[in-house]
């Protein structure tokens, strides 16, 4: 009863102020290449990457920056804190070493801020609030771009035991600001889609709950009320690209634990996008969607969103492949068999994590129709070939590297022999897998876990080819792929 009253009372007066901030809201997407941070242009940052845009912030007029912690290699947690209003807002970002899409917004964020266009927006926006940005709560995890800490914890799980120095910086803080608001940045898995569509979850949101069940107060329910009012932006700019977290109550987390201690706590997670692996649309998306809520909450604008936007969100499914390969004709002991294939394609850090390779696995097989790829081909009428081996065996890379790849493909040839292997490195750029000369073809068979690399013929003749789960079409010269494997 009391939110029925809620939605009909924010209906009367949800015209001027919204149309207002919303109107305003549009020049953060517009404007943002004149704020984008350029130093940190890859997720693999490093926390010896912002020290320097931190060291900078704090020679400018009207921020502030405080040590307020360090982690366990005792790298410095700082606090970065600008405004004079009455209201406080807390931000942290990347308490999950591998999660850093928020932590690259927050200096587009505070590059904005520190810039001198929209100076009379600003200085309202800042005489109501005080906004304090915690960026890179786990340097020591993104040092070696891994979820956990040094001690191996998930600081996410640490919000009452507080055995991690991180979790004890970020709980201090909390309660030294007693904020009104606070924003807990994530990353989430690439393989989630809004529910019953094949659309990534490029943002999810979450209010998460306080308690088992998930009842709803008056922090909690501010909390629901600017996410509404980001999500309202958001699908502007990515059409039913957004999705709702998980919430499931889970008493060790920060989030759920932040709304119990009376901070409206506000979860953005940064998902996929198609053709962004460094996420840098989503990154855009983050700072729109962040700044948005800011001036919401300055504004006051967020008290108009009724709570069933928050509802209407459609919740996070995971039933997404980066390539999805539909009935296509499996030929095993003398039988056909129609499957469809699901493809990921995971990230393998280099030695000193700062770049990737792909290792591809097929991770599933069968009838896959409730599920749904960033690319999807139409296998109908195509019969699985296993991958061939050209049948010279060359001398090294630089024999390697004069081969026309794409009369290979077009043979279904996916195997190239090679005497002198780079010893290190385990993949190539180049369209074909690298074996040693005692490399023997495989089998024409296909499981759950195998390197996706295979042909795809259609009377007798290949189509297309799939490397390392990397689609290429040879007879048109179409498909890309970061790299293949080294096998030796
Ligand atoms: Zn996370």
């Amino acid at each position: 009863m009391k939110r029925l009253i809620l939605i009909a009372l924010t209906g009367l007066f949800a015209i001027p102020l919204t149309a207002q901030t919303e109107s305003f809201t549009e020049r953060f997407y517009e404007s943002y290449e004149d704020y984008r941070e350029p130093s940190i242009a890859e997720r693999r940052i490093k926390h010896a990457d912002i020290q320097p845009l931190i060291d900078a912030l704090a020679d400018k007029p009207g921020i502030e920056v405080r040590r307020v912690g360090a982690s366990i290699e005792g790298r410095p947690l700082r606090l970065i804190s600008l405004g004079r209003g009455e209201t406080d807002v807390f931000l942290w970002s990347q308490m999950h070493g591998d999660e850093p899409t928020a932590t690259q917004a927050i200096f587009d964020i505070l590059n904005f801020f520190a810039a001198p266009e929209y100076a009379s927006e600003k200085t309202r926006l800042l005489d109501s609030l005080r906004l304090h940005f915690l960026p890179m709560l786990n340097p020591d995890g993104a040092e070696v771009f891994q979820r956990r800490n040094t001690l191996g914890i998930d600081i996410n799980r640490d919000a009452l035991r507080l055995q991690s120095p991180e979790g004890q910086a970020l709980k201090r803080v909390r309660d030294s600001l007693e904020a009104e608001f606070g924003f807990n940045l994530h990353d989430q898995s690439t393989y989630y889609n809004a529910e019953r569509t094949p659309k990534p979850a490029t943002i999810s949101y979450l209010a998460p709950a306080y308690n088992y069940e998930k009842d709803i107060n008056e922090v909690r329910s501010r909390a629901m009320q600017v996410i509404g009012y980001m999500n309202r932006i958001i699908q502007r700019y990515a059409p039913g690209q957004v999705g709702k977290y998980n919430d499931d109550f889970e008493p060790r987390a920060f989030g759920d634990n932040i709304q119990k201690w009376g901070t409206s706590a506000i979860l953005i997670e940064s998902g996929g996008y198609s053709n962004d692996p460094e996420k840098q649309e989503i990154r855009k998306l983050n700072y729109v969607s962040i700044l948005s809520a800011i001036y919401a909450i300055g504004s006051g604008s967020y008290r108009e969103m009724g709570l069933d936007t928050y509802e209407g969100i459609p919740e996070n499914d995971r039933k997404l492949f980066d390539l999805k390969l539909e009935r296509v004709t499996y030929p095993l002991l003398g039988e056909d068999y129609i499957i469809d294939l699901g493809i990921h394609r995971f990230e393998v850090d280099t030695p000193d994590h700062s770049d990737f390779w792909y290792s591809s696995r097929i991770a599933d097989q069968g009838d896959l129709s409730t599920f749904y790829g960033y690319e999807t081909l139409d296998g109908s009428g195509y019969r699985l070939q296993a991958g061939k081996v050209y049948d010279q065996v060359l001398p090294d890379m630089k024999a390697v590297a004069k081969l026309d790849f794409w009369s290979l493909l077009e043979k279904g040839i996916t195997y190239v022999r090679v005497t002198g292997l780079p010893q290190k490195t385990p993949s190539t750029p180049f369209p074909v897998h690298l074996v040693a000369p005692s490399f023997k073809a495989p089998e024409a068979r296909w499981e759950v876990g195998d390197n996706p690399t295979f042909a795809l013929t259609r009377e007798g003749a290949v189509k297309y080819v799939v490397v390392n789960g990397f689609l290429y079409k040879p007879g048109s010269r179409e498909g890309s792929g970061k790299n293949s494997m080294i096998l030796r």
